[in-house]
């Protein structure tokens, strides 16, 4: 349809869609869906080509946190069956960061369920990170929660090149599905780890019995903090927790979701993350005209397909994978080296 079509346009002449064109997308009929896909996969393959990037998640310390999200298996304050365990330690950190990089991760996640990091643990990420990046040329991107004065700056100099910390949905939403912090709480922490000078990883979970209005309050207000790489999760309700019973969305709304957040944030490495798999089924692949990048073998509580499905589905769909400069012992089997970009530094995180 020429309506989507010229909304590209706009986008990649400089222009912004307004949050009534935004709302136009996310409500639109489905048989609008394969032109909103056309038109959010110009806006995608003007910035980021066919390549996909490809995250790896490590939950680094699981199941213990005091905060009470109500979609998030690993409260303490459900009771959602997930492995409990404590703070891993470097070594662990660094051996599982070389298996991210041999199934061919441009970035190693490190996520830790909590409220936010105390000082013996800012230390553990900050050498792991030295040493990662010492061994392997992969970003690092961190997920710690909420952080104080002093450790966004710990972590920079460390060497994390990306913070993550998702705003979840929109500010009139939040207070519905979390009470022990704000949503204002969440900004402070992207700010600071921006001030400190990592880029910031920002997104959220559509599929929580909000309205639509709110990813689109969600997707303007990532674009007003700045954020670099925006991580869409679509809520895989877990046993335990109160959204336990939440219908699933159906993947076209999904769909038309990823293309409104790329339409709003152009040149940001939009992330189709948790929820991938069971939510959007056979769809999948049509993610990519949106998304930039996912996360393969998993997330923080659930599996995925597996990284040789993931790759053979990159494949099939016409997408490269893209990977860093190869290291002596890379085992890349199924990846394409040709899609190999170097220059690329982004990183991302925190899914379900
Ligand atoms: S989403 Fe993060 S802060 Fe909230 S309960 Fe889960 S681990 Fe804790």
């Amino acid at each position: 349809m020429q309506k989507w079509n010229d909304l590209a346009d706009r986008v990649l002449n400089g222009d912004s869609i307004s949050r009534s064109e935004a709302m136009e997308v996310v409500e639109a009929d489905d048989d609008q869906l394969l032109p909103i896909m056309h038109a959010a996969f110009r806006v995608r393959s003007h910035h980021h080509g066919r390549r996909m990037r490809i995250h790896v998640l490590q939950n680094a310390k699981s199941g213990v946190c005091p905060e009470d999200c109500s979609f998030c298996s690993q409260s303490m304050e459900y009771e959602a069956e997930v492995n409990q365990y404590g703070m891993q330690q470097v070594e662990e950190l660094v051996d599982n960061a070389k298996e991210a990089y041999d199934k061919g991760a441009v970035t190693y996640c490190i996520v830790t369920a909590t409220r936010g990091p105390v000082p013996d643990e800012i230390d553990i990420i900050c050498e792991a990170t030295e040493r990662i990046k010492d061994e392997y040329p992969m970003d690092i991107c961190a997920s710690l929660g909420l952080l104080e004065e002093g450790q966004a700056e710990q972590l920079a100099e460390a060497g994390v090149d990306r913070y993550n910390h998702n705003l979840e949905t929109s500010s009139d939403y939040f207070e519905e599905i979390v009470s022990t912090h704000d949503w204002q709480d969440r900004v402070d922490t992207v700010k600071r780890a921006k001030n400190a000078g990592m880029e910031a990883c920002c997104g959220g979970i559509v599929g929580m019995n909000e309205e639509k209005d709110d990813w689109v309050k969600l997707a303007f207000a990532l674009r007003d903090i700045g954020v670099e790489s925006v991580p869409i999760n679509f809520l895989n309700p877990r046993p335990g927790t109160p959204m336990d019973e939440v219908d699933k969305l159906n993947p076209r709304e999904c769909l038309k979701a990823l293309a409104m957040f790329r339409l709003v944030h152009p040149e940001a490495d939009v992330r189709v993350a948790g929820g991938r798999e069971v939510v959007l089924g056979h769809m999948q692949p049509l993610s990519f005209y949106a998304a930039n990048s996912f996360f393969t073998e998993g997330y923080l509580t659930t599996g995925g397909q597996g990284d040789s499905k993931d790759y053979t589905m990159i494949e099939q769909a016409g997408f490269e994978p893209v990977i860093v400069e190869e290291g002596p012992d890379r085992d890349l089997e199924g990846v394409d080296p040709a899609a190999t970009d170097e220059d690329v530094t982004q990183t991302t995180c925190a899914a379900e």
